[in-house]
């Protein structure tokens, strides 16, 4: 719960250039006033720490079979790894977030997701973002969002930000945005 606290604590500083930052405490409060609070999470290295860390998640989107791709970090450390598999197994709940979570949980045991942070080279779909929550993990930092998705693959109409305030007990913090747009060279073809 460490980590989880200075996640929660640090989202003051300004924000970053270059990127659509929107770290929010999500819980019972309105979704508008999510958005409107728009605070920032530029705290010390978090901006670098959050790019060393997407850029994983964007090396493992390379290598699946659909651009997707996620890690889980706990502690500065990634702790699981995972990406997209739904073609080749004939899985289609094999997303990336997914797979990570499942490897961590098969690895290290659900205490470890608790409070991580989990990094994903797109915004999760309604259905990660409900895994993300039931495994109480407590910061979740995306690439591309479901919008700048949706103009490339099918989705589900929904945000992480949306699924997650309908969920107060399983409080997150989400930041998005961070190199959204090496996350969408993946599907320039
Ligand atoms: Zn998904």
């Amino acid at each position: 719960m460490a980590y989880h606290e200075r996640c929660m604590s640090s989202s003051l500083a300004s924000l970053p250039s270059r990127r659509t930052v929107f770290g929010m405490l999500v819980s019972a409060a309105t979704l508008s006033a999510q958005y409107a609070a728009g605070r920032a999470e530029a705290a010390d290295d978090r901006p670098l720490d959050d790019e060393r860390f997407m850029r994983l998640a964007l090396e493992e989107a390379r290598q699946g079979d659909f651009p997707f791709g996620a890690v889980i970090v706990r502690d500065g450390r990634v702790i699981a790894k995972g990406r997209n598999v739904g073609r080749t197994t004939g899985d289609p709940t094999a997303h990336g977030e997914m797979v990570a979570i499942r490897n961590c949980l098969a690895e290290q045991g659900r205490a470890a997701l608790q409070g991580s942070t989990l990094y994903t080279s797109g915004e999760p779909c309604a259905m990660c973002m409900g895994a993300i929550l039931w495994c109480r993990i407590g910061r979740l930092v995306f690439a591309a969002s479901v919008q700048e998705l949706a103009t490339k693959i099918d989705q589900i109409a929904l945000s992480s930000a949306e699924v997650a305030t309908k969920a107060p007990f399983a409080p997150i913090t989400i930041t998005g945005g961070v190199l959204a747009g090496e996350a969408m060279q993946l599907f320039a073809k």
